[in-house]
């Protein structure tokens, strides 16, 4: 547990670093290994990954990497970047939506900014009638977030929007769940995979799966489906998920009354185990160059998958044409810093 809390710490800490990102970014070396959790860096790869998990009988929700950006002329490529996505879901009949993270279209600028950047990809999603899932930040951000969705559910009535809530935050079963759901919403519920303080979210893995289940309860009740609420439940976790089916059976509601989500790489026998069984599955699919914080994430989440990248490297590392990378990368950085100082 120690030692967990302590990798988690160490990892989140590592998404956050600008000269870990630009590493990763200019050097190919991790590239191959954000293979596993990334679909690739191109529109056109992510397509063509939809196009697979669709045929497997799998929604999408495709999700341009990035956050945190603070650039207004970067800021703009990722919006008409998202713009051009729902063109192409739409073109290709994809079964996707799209999911936003705000702080990459101008929450850490401001909520004027980041209000009129949501607004202009919301316009062209309902133009082509592609739904919205925004995805939940840091706790700092939490309050902006759901205060943005309120505004967009609002403001486009015929757009479907879903959005990501954590239970490990108190204040997630405290106060937003039930005042949203009076609301009538969707909701995707997942623990939650920024690193918390105590003060305002659960540090154990238990309370967060109790509060995760007792969640699944809630949204199966008879007056809070009646409201139109929608939950989708964002896990791996076989316990949650064997929690869910049980609920549906003794409740008698039909198996697509929840939605089970997953990450894209992640227990791909069970996201078709369910498909099979009649559940409805979504994939998230992220892609895009700026793939190391959300790489890293999914290291602070299992340990063991740092043992799969440190293979990845040293095999890397005796691959001639790789090693000559990294030294290229370090150059190009230190020759970086130098100019910037
Ligand atoms: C569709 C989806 C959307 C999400 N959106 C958000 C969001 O908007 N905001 C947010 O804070 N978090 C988000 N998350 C991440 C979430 O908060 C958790 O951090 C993450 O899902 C791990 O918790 P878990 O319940 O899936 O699995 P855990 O209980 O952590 O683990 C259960 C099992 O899942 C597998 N597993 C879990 N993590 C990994 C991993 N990294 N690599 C390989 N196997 C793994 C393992 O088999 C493990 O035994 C999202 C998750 C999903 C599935």
């Amino acid at each position: 547990m120690f030692l967990e809390n302590v990798m988690k710490k160490l990892f989140i800490g590592f998404s956050k670093n600008r000269l870990l990102n630009l590493f990763a970014v200019h050097c190919h070396i991790l590239h191959p290994i954000s293979r596993a959790f990334v679909a690739g860096e191109t529109m056109d790869e992510a397509v063509d990954v939809v196009k697979e998990l669709n045929k497997d009988g799998c929604a999408a929700t495709i999700d341009i990497l990035g956050e945190s950006v603070i650039a207004s002329e970067k800021i703009d490529e990722v919006v008409s970047e998202y713009q051009t996505l729902i063109r192409r879901i739409h073109d290709e009949k994809l079964r996707a939506s799209i999911s936003i993270k705000l702080s990459h279209v101008g929450l850490s600028i401001g909520r004027t900014c980041c209000d009129a950047n949501i607004c202009r990809i919301a316009e062209t999603a309902e133009q082509y009638g592609i739904a919205i899932e925004i995805d939940m930040e840091g706790s700092e951000d939490t309050e902006n977030t759901i205060e943005v969705f309120r505004m967009l559910l609002k403001k486009y009535p015929m757009v479907s929007f879903r959005l990501a809530l954590q239970a490990y935050l108190h204040r997630t079963h405290e106060c937003d769940i039930e005042k949203l759901a009076e609301e009538g919403v969707a909701i995707r519920l997942v623990k939650g995979a920024y690193k918390e303080s105590p003060l305002v979210a659960y540090q154990h893995m238990e309370s967060i799966r109790g509060v995760c289940a007792m969640l699944i309860n809630y949204f199966a009740r008879e007056d809070v489906c009646a409201r139109g609420n929608h939950l989708a439940i964002g896990t791996h976790d076989q316990i949650l998920i064997k929690h869910a089916k049980h609920v549906l059976e003794q409740m008698a509601l039909p198996k697509n009354t929840f939605e089970f989500q997953m990450l894209y790489g992640m227990c791909v026998q069970e996201q078709h185990r369910l498909v099979k069984e009649g559940y409805k599955m979504r994939i998230y699919v992220p892609y895009g160059t700026r793939w190391f914080p959300y790489f890293m994430r999914r290291m602070a989440e299992r340990p063991a998958n740092v043992w799969f990248v440190i293979r990845g490297v040293l095999r890397g590392l005796f691959d001639g044409e790789i090693r000559k990378r990294v030294f290229k990368t370090l150059k190009t950085m230190d020759k970086k810093a130098h100019q910037d100082r």
